[in-house]
Parts: structure tokens; sequence; C-alpha cells
């Protein structure tokens, strides 16, 4: 007999948790992105504790079938992508068909879904990776994600969490985001009772900006856009007046999906020249749209990181796109009436 075997699913499942759900915030951030990929105009998302006690997110999406809701916890079992040429032109936020399976492998999860073409819809409670209850449900149009007892069973992962403001914190931060690369979806977070943000979904990205970083900062941002044969760039940057001590105020958005990168950060930052002081970023809102096969979203289980081809192009080209609505600033009204 040989000494190798293959992991039991659950434990496979709960070391794919290890990359893809490293704290609360994390959970937030793939229940709401299958709640947009589900087409839902309305997202509400209730943390206690911050996401220790229970995280919810209530959609009126699509909703999962029936048949298909005991699929939807399999590893590898996803929706959105059949063959690999669908990997290269990726239009949904999830492909890899690991977070459901991923969070109830570390967690107690109750999924209670609907979709339009059935008559009833489906409870689900599912924790450690056990199925402990499935019954019908009634139905209503969407779906309504519970997560309670995050890390139970992974004592180390619970102990390595920060301080409950700082989890919080965490969890704010990614629903801005989301709520700024889909403005046409009406958000709200709601923190121990206490509602943090609540979102239009009318399609105004001011008005979401100013839902989230308050008025006052929306009113000192302005519009620039611009565009090449590969990408087309847009958004709203801050005045010069308006500051943040750290880079992560620029919240970079490609073809909807937020990501993180240094390099084009920092050409927004270029974009100002010598307008900023020393050690101060603006803030920014900056909607990419390229065609999906000029980026690359599998480099790691989070997808906040991605390969793009051509990037000095598109950094040249957000440069100059900032710079000039910079030097038109002071020549043109900035449309903030309708505020
Ligand atoms: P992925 O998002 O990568 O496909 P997930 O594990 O996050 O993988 O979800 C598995 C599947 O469950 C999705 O492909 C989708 O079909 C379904 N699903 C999950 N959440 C929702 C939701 N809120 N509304 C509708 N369908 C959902
Ligand atoms: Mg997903």
């Amino acid at each position: 007999m040989g000494r190798i075997h293959e992991l039991s699913d659950i434990l496979a499942d709960q070391i794919a948790a290890g990359e893809v759900v490293e704290r609360p915030a994390s959970v937030v951030k793939e229940l709401v992105e299958n709640a947009l990929d589900a087409h839902s105009s309305q997202i509400d998302i209730y943390v206690e504790e911050a996401g220790l006690k229970s995280i919810q997110v209530i959609d009126n999406g699509e909703g999962i079938s029936q048949a298909d809701v005991l699929i939807a916890f399999r590893r590898h079992a996803t929706s959105k992508i059949t063959d690999r040429a669908d990997l290269f032109k990726v239009k949904t936020l999830g492909f890899r068909g690991e977070a459901l399976p991923s969070i109830a492998s570390v967690s107690h999860v109750s999924l209670e879904t609907s979709t339009q073409a059935e008559s009833a819809g489906s409870l689900v409670e599912i924790k450690g990776g056990e199925l402990i209850k499935q019954q019908p449900s009634s139905a209503r149009n969407g779906t309504k994600i519970t997560v309670t007892d995050l890390f139970f069973n992974t004592p180390a992962r619970l102990k390595y969490l920060s301080s409950r403001a700082t989890e919080l914190a965490n969890i704010s931060d990614i629903v801005n985001r989301l709520a700024l690369s889909h403005t046409d979806v009406a958000f709200s977070l709601v923190s121990d009772g206490k509602t943090i943000f609540k979102t239009a979904g009318n399609g105004n990205l001011k008005q979401a900006v100013s839902a989230i970083y308050g008025l006052t900062s929306a009113r000192q941002m302005i519009e620039f856009s611009g565009a090449d044969a590969d990408f087309a760039v847009s958004g709203l940057i801050s005045l010069p007046k308006l500051t943040r001590a750290a880079r992560s105020y620029i919240s970079l958005l490609i073809n909807g999906r937020y990501i993180k990168n240094f390099r084009i950060s920092k050409a927004v930052v270029a974009g100002y020249g010598s307008k900023l002081m020393v050690g101060r970023y603006p803030l920014a809102v900056v909607n990419i749209k390229l065609d999906p096969l000029l980026v690359d979203v599998n480099v790691h289980p989070t997808k906040q990181e991605v390969r793009i081809s051509k990037e000095e192009q598109l950094e040249f080209l957000l440069t100059k796109a900032v710079s000039q609505a910079l030097s038109q600033e002071n020549l043109i009204p900035n449309g903030l009436e309708n505020l």
C-alpha cells in the first residue's frame, strides 16, 4: 500500500478556505460578489460584532434553483464559466466556484434562495462542510445567506484576527469599493443595527461617492475621462486640496472588478504632477474598461490582483486623462449643481 491518499472534500475545502476566507471581510466580499453576479439591483448587508457573530447578505437577484442548491456548495462548481475559452474572457466577478464551499467549511451557513421560475425555494444549512438541514422554503425573489460561527473549527485563524474595529473597517472598506464599482445597485451596510451607509443605486457615481465619503468630499471631486484603441478610463478624482495620507483611497475598478495595483495607482497620482504635497494622495474612483482578453484575473484566489496586457499604455493614458481634467478645472464649472 502506498502512503499517498486524496484528502477528504471537507479538508480540501478547508485548505482552500485558508486562501479565500482570510477574515470576515473576505466572506462579505465573496457573498456580495455572488449577489452582483446574480444581477441583483438591491443588496443589503448586515453584520454583527464585525462579522464574527454573523454576516448576512440579502439580494433580489436570480436565486439558485432547487436542483442546484447543493451543487453550489461543491468545490469548483460554478454556473459562470464552462470551458477553457471562458477563462480568458471572464465577465463575472466569480468563476472559480470556491467561495461557498470554502465559507461553509469554516462556519455555519444558512442559505435561503428561490428563482422566479420555481414555485418554491430552498433552505439549506451547512456547518463545517456537513449538511445539517435541507427543506423547501417559501418563495421570495433572490437569496438570503447568513454566516455565523465563522472560524469555529479553525482556532488559529480566529486568533489571528485583528480588533473588532479593524475587522469592521475592513468590511466597510470592501463594501465601499463594491458599491462604487456598481453604482446601479442599491447597497446598504448595517453593523450591529446601525446603518453605516446606503447608496441609491441610481447609477450616479458622484452620489455614491457622497454616500460613502460624504458630501463635502464629493463636492471636491471632478470627472475625468480618456480613451485609446485598447482602454477607456473615466471616473472621479479629487481636487489637489482634498487628499489623504494613504494611496488606498484610489479605487481601481477594471470592468467592474475592484483590484489592487500599485503601478496603476501611481499613474493616477502622477497625473497630479507637483500639485500634491509629499506623502499626500488623492481620493479617486477609476473605472477602466477593456476587452476581457487583455486582463488575466486568474492570478490569485481572491482575484484582487490581476495581470493586464499593455499596462504601460494604460498607465500613460490614465496619467494624461487625470492631468487634463485637473488643468481644465479652473476653466469650467464642475457640474456639482445637481448634487
Ligand atoms: P463562483 O461565484 O465562483 O461561481 P461560488 O462558490 O461563490 O462560486 O458560488 C457557486 C455558485 O452558486 C455560483 O456560480 C452561482 O451559480 C450560485 N450562487 C451563489 N450565490 C448566489 C446568489 N447570491 N444568487 C444566485 N446564485 C448564487
Ligand atoms: Mg462567488
